[in-house]
């Protein structure tokens, strides 16, 4: 028998790759659904562990296939139980997981580039630039990860049995999934899939600056949960804070949330708007936010999540004030738009939204940044930087 050179990460299969997978291994089909359970519900990665397999399978695995999620530089938790981590995704990336646990339920946000050439103004990991896509495997390999490593810390079995630890997705951690759009499909199939983590579509949100044609071929191949970072009211201003703007500019992003929706499991958009001291908040900015979802050719259905800014230093922004952000919500809420305010979490770990950076490329950068974190709280008091919590 001929010995691969290169081990198969099975991580990397959704269904019906692993179907051919066990073909051309001369193996019948219902042996990829075994597979795929024992890897994406007992959170398996040694094939002796996979009992029900023929033993002349498992030994053909043992040398030709691996079961590697990217491994884990560090891992910490906030006082407020969210839990980050920090994973080797080679040469010297890394990318960021995010756990959020609420009361009934638990939040996974996964990132999938390493870097991201969107270069947002108000996003720190924009400023690192792109680096590279990741991999199926290191997509999917993040909720492989945490929901088995939530579960060992907890001593929940693995197993469909066991408490699920992660009821929701969102691809809203490094990189814009729609340009990498292959490998995110391939992992939102396998988070669906009966036979891994059997998540619902309405409970997987991809989280999108706007990549146009993307959004339609979504629609067409896996439709989940649609937000969009809008974070401005008119283009001029989006151009400036979305780049990508330039290039699909509002009237088209909003007609391609109009074909989305007849494919999305929930009947609104979730827009995504950073809330940014007098560059975004005023109350013109939220009659213009209310004229475009409401007075284009078609109205959008929609919901707006106001997030308070995580101010970095290199950005030159500054979070809304919090009256802003109350007064500004209270335009949408009256023009009948569902609007929240989102509570920050783990500012404490740096896992808040924007944050999730690059800290492992460059670490004098980090010092440097936490140096001047430390003088913007000098200059503005100790909540530059820290938790807020606006009631709704
Ligand atoms: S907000 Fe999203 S799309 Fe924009 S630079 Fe950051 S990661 Fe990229």
């Amino acid at each position: 028998m001929d010995t691969p050179t290169t081990l198969t990460n099975l991580l990397d299969f959704g269904p019906a790759q692993l179907v051919a997978y066990c073909d051309a291994l001369g193996e019948k089909p219902f042996r990829a659904k075994q597979l795929q359970r024992w890897i994406h519900q007992f959170g398996a990665s040694q094939f002796d562990q996979m009992t029900d397999l023929a033993k002349s399978l498992r030994e053909k695995l043992a040398t030709r296939a691996v079961v590697l999620s990217p491994a884990v530089i560090s891992d910490h938790t906030s006082t407020d139980g969210t839990r980050k981590w920090l994973l080797d995704v080679g040469q010297g990336n890394a990318v960021e997981t995010v756990f959020i646990p609420e009361e009934n339920r638990g939040t996974l946000c996964i990132s999938t580039q390493a870097g991201c050439a969107v270069n947002c103004r108000f996003c720190s990991t924009g400023k690192q630039g792109f680096n590279r896509n990741l991999t199926v495997a290191e997509i999917i390999g993040q909720l492989w990860m945490a929901e088995f490593e939530l579960r060992r810390t907890k001593g929940i079995d693995a197993g469909p049995k066991g408490e699920r630890q992660i009821t929701n997705v969102v691809m809203m951690g490094m990189g814009e999934p729609l340009l990498n759009f292959e490998p995110t499909v391939a992992a939102l199939k396998i988070m669906l899939d009966d036979n891994a983590y059997g998540l619902s579509r309405r409970r997987v949100t991809l989280s999108t600056s706007g990549v146009v044609p993307m959004i339609d071929r979504l629609a067409h191949e896996c439709p989940v949960a649609l937000a969009v970072s809008l974070h401005a009211s008119n283009d001029g201003l989006r151009d400036s804070l979305v780049p990508l703007n330039r290039k699909y500019p509002l009237h088209e992003l909003m007609a391609s949330c109009l074909r989305y929706l007849p494919s999305a499991p929930r009947d609104f958009i979730t827009f995504e708007y950073c809330m940014l001291d007098g560059v975004n908040d005023t109350d013109q900015h939220a009659r213009e936010l209310i004229a475009l979802v409401r007075h284009g050719a078609q109205p959008v259905p929609c919901k707006f999540n106001l997030i308070p800014f995580n101010p970095f230093p290199e950005s030159g922004l500054l979070r809304s004030k919090n009256p802003r952000i109350k007064a500004f919500a209270q335009i949408l809420m009256d023009a009948g738009i569902v609007t929240t305010v989102r509570k920050t979490r783990g500012d404490d770990i740096d896992a808040a939204c924007g944050q999730l950076a690059g800290e492992v490329l460059d670490r004098t950068r980090v010092q440097e940044r936490m140096q001047k974190q430390a003088q913007y709280k000098q200059k503005f008091g100790d909540n530059f930087g820290r938790l807020v919590e606006i009631p709704t």
